[in-house]
């Protein structure tokens, strides 16, 4: 069963930035509305996640890291139209089975919470503990006992890029959670609950404000909010471009097409424009479920989406830009 744990685990978790991605969601999923990220060395050394969310008792706490124990599933029909983040209960079976993790968590009302140590699948501990409401989960030496694994980590620079991607993701798709990020000891990103335009501004920096301009647009099939860059402000690289669909952060490069396209005869080749666009669609008409990093999506009417959303941005650059 270990052996399968950490062949499943590197499937979920290919570097530190993964972790970070799971244990955020996590807290999203759990309620929280103030959430804490804190790495040392880029992830390799330490990555932890305290939130203020719902909690766990000691029972679901103890199950939390069993493979396939998620809560939020209750039913095959559940898979459908689910609005949590995590549905497969495998993200800290997984870890668990290729780190040092620390779990402290308290439920509203307990006085006492729960602590647990885990390293390699292996409960080392487990106590009551003083603890504030909410959950603290600490993963250390990722990889300790796949050391090939371990040895591939890119850089402390490359692997922090991909942490910072993550939260820049996460904390997008949700600008009424407040966030903070300590890296080493010093404060990366301090992101306070705000609206969405602000969220982008907070994230992307002060001059970012100018360039925004909104996209709102509602039909039967798609609802469109958010954000486009101005032509004059496209950049050379592809750093800005965003898309979450029912706040789940997505690539599609079809839907990518359908933005530049747009812009066609406005920006210079090699040019890309930002955009910060929020998709609503009925869950039922997606299948989100195709790869376990989850950032991929199928859509049932793909022709469709694509020329709502073409002509909602041409609509705003066409408001915005004269
Ligand atoms: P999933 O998110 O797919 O259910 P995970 O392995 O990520 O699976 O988490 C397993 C379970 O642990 C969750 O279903 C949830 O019940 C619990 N859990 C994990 N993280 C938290 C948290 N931060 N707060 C409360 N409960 C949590
Ligand atoms: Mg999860």
């Amino acid at each position: 069963d270990h052996v399968a744990n950490q062949i499943a685990a590197g499937e979920v978790v290919q570097r530190p930035a993964s972790v970070v991605k799971e244990l955020l969601e996590n807290s999203i999923d759990a309620g929280a509305n103030t959430i804490k990220l804190i790495i040392k060395d880029a992830g390799k050394t330490l990555i932890q996640v305290i939130d203020n969310g719902k909690g766990m008792t000691v029972t679901d706490a103890r199950l939390s890291f069993e493979r396939h124990a998620t809560s939020k599933i209750r039913s095959a029909e559940d898979l459908f139209s689910i609005n949590t983040k995590g549905f497969r209960g495998e993200a800290l079976a997984s870890i668990s089975a290729i780190a040092h993790v620390e779990l402290k968590t308290k439920q509203d009302g307990d006085e006492l919470g729960t602590l647990i140590k885990i390293e390699g699948s292996t409960v080392k501990h487990q106590d009551v503990t003083v603890t504030p409401k909410g959950t603290s989960l600490s993963v250390k030496n990722l990889f300790f006992n796949i050391p090939a694994r371990r040895n591939f980590l890119k850089s402390n620079n490359v692997e922090l890029r991909h942490i910072i991607d993550e939260f820049h993701r996460v904390a997008l798709a949700h600008p009424n959670i407040a966030f903070v990020m300590y890296h080493n000891g010093s404060e990366s990103f301090n992101l306070p609950t705000s609206n969405y335009r602000q969220r982008v501004v907070n994230i992307f920096g002060g001059k970012t404000n100018e360039k925004l301009v909104p996209v709102e647009e509602e039909t039967e099939v798609l609802k469109i909010s958010g954000f486009v860059g101005k032509p004059e402000f496209a950049k050379r690289t592809k750093n800005e471009q965003f898309f979450f669909v029912n706040d789940r952060f997505i690539k599609s490069a079809y839907l990518n097409h359908a933005i530049n396209s747009a812009y066609e005869g406005l920006i210079k080749d090699g040019s890309y424009p930002s955009y910060f666009l929020n998709l609503t669609v009925d869950p039922k008409t997606i299948d989100i479920n195709i790869h376990p990093t989850k950032t991929e999506i199928k859509f049932d009417d793909e022709h469709t989406l694509y020329a709502i959303l073409r002509s909602a941005v041409k609509h705003s650059l066409g408001q915005f830009n004269i």
